[in-house]
């Protein structure tokens, strides 16, 4: 069954496509363009807060999954948080209008100037190892902190469907190992070393990972903030991040499973969860863009292959580094349209969808059933919101393509906002090194 918001989407969605292409935003001298849905991406952040209506928490989204400074904006105004990882995303978020109270600064390989900018700053912060606690004691100084500070436990619960985005492995490398001899007791000590240390931060994988297995990360991340307080003898722990990773669904329309779904499964793997003990933050991203997302391309040439027939476009690893790196563990789905932005139908045949790099595993599909393509027609590469627009790759210098996003109105109209201009080549240039060209020749010739 589709529901209401996912017809919804899908009709703003095609009505975006052909418009794009009567405005001239899509078409030969612009063949690749990401388009965004407004009101789609705004009502994923309303299906979260409902969804955990009866919680206190805070609600950021990872930066990472769509870090378009509008789009941050938008979020900002919408009531979110927003979960950064490096210095580079903390400045988007500050540009976006975040508060420093609304950031929450994560990150892996946090350098000693990163955490003093994050302390200076006054945002959140999750440190990753006991190595970089002891950096944050000595910046501390014996200064209370200005905002909360966690440590990111991995629970060791297991691998997803995709080992690429399981975070809680045994030997993954994100925090500490909540499973590995003495682990736990040194997480308390640092508690009771560090009273500034308050939260207790988790984050079970993205993408592929079930419910249950998130859940029982969630459960191992409460039982040790109970642990803590209870050897502590104090509620020291008082907040609880649990990450985001909601999977996607990328075969249908339909968000599934639901924000609500997990509420749930949260509420029966840790009944406490909700009753307001801890405070919540979370930070899901792939779960608010994906489906709010549309990469649209022009067909450049078709071809026949061994009999197969072979559409070459310009969307491929570039702008899909998931495409690129994990082919096989969802495929995307594809909306055909003639070169107006109308519907193609009639028959279809097996075709395999190229991207533009010179790279053979460069595919967007592979033996997918499509109405016959022309040069010409227009592809929509669907559920391409998160970690695509914002994370291009600059393979064969390849620009970054313009991104607008839309609203549709009741009478069927669209309406577009600039959201990124497309990467000129003379940036690729500058980009590229241009300003030294005469580096190396100096070098060898003095
Ligand atoms: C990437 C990431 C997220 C978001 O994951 P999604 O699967 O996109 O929801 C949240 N928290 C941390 C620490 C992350 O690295």
């Amino acid at each position: 069954m589709t529901s209401g918001t996912a017809r919804q989407r899908r009709v703003a969605r095609d009505a975006a496509v052909a418009a794009a292409v009567r405005e001239g935003l899509l078409g030969a001298t612009a063949p690749l363009v990401g388009l965004l849905d407004v009101d789609g991406m705004l009502g994923s952040v309303a299906d979260l807060h409902a969804a955990f209506e009866h919680a206190p928490a805070e609600h950021t989204f990872a930066a990472k999954a769509c870090s378009l400074v509008p789009v941050m904006r938008l979020m900002a105004q919408a009531g979110m948080g927003c979960e950064v990882a490096s210095p580079g995303e903390l400045r988007l978020a500050l540009a976006a209008g975040f508060t420093p109270d609304r950031i929450v600064y994560d990150g892996p390989v946090k350098t000693v100037a990163d955490l003093e900018s994050a302390l200076d700053h006054g945002v959140a912060l999750n440190v990753d190892n006991f190595q970089e606690l002891a950096r944050v004691d000595a910046l501390l100084g014996g200064r209370p902190a200005a905002a909360p500070i966690g440590i990111r436990v991995n629970p060791q619960v297991g691998a997803g469907f995709v080992d690429g985005t399981s975070t809680a492995t045994a030997t993954s490398k994100f925090g500490v190992p909540l499973r590995d001899a003495g682990a736990t007791d040194a997480v308390v000590a640092a508690f009771a070393r560090h009273p500034w240390l308050t939260r207790v931060h988790v984050h079970v994988g993205s993408l592929g990972c079930p419910l249950p297995l998130m859940a029982e990360g969630v459960a191992a991340a409460y039982a040790l903030a109970e642990h803590i307080n209870t050897t502590l003898g104090r509620r020291q722990a008082t907040s609880l991040d649990i990450g985001g990773g909601l999977p996607v669904d990328f075969a249908a329309d339909d968000d599934t499973p639901t924000f609500t779904d997990y509420a749930g499964e949260l509420r029966r793997a840790v009944p406490n969860l909700f009753d307001g003990r801890y405070s919540l933050v979370t930070e899901f991203g792939r779960s608010i863009f994906a489906k709010n997302g549309t990469i649209a391309t022009v067909v450049e040439y078709t071809k026949t292959m061994g009999g197969r027939r072979i559409a070459v476009t310009h969307a491929g690893g570039q702008i899909l580094t998931r495409a690129m790196s994990m082919p096989q563990a969802w495929p995307i789905r594809i909306g055909a349209f003639d070169a107006k932005g109308r519907p193609r139908s009639g028959p279809t045949e097996p075709h395999n969808v190229a991207g533009p790099l010179c790279f053979a595993g460069d595919m967007t599909a592979v033996d997918r059933d499509l109405p016959v393509l022309e040069p010409g027609d227009i592809l929509a590469l669907y559920d391409t919101g998160a970690y695509s627009l914002s994370t291009h790759f600059s393979y064969n210098s390849l620009p970054r393509p313009a991104v607008y996003g839309y609203r549709g109105t009741p009478t069927g109209a669209v309406t577009f906002a600039l959201v990124r201009t497309a990467q000129t080549i003379d940036e690729v240039i500058a980009d590229s090194g241009a300003a030294h060209t005469e580096a190396l020749v100096t070098l060898v010739h003095p």
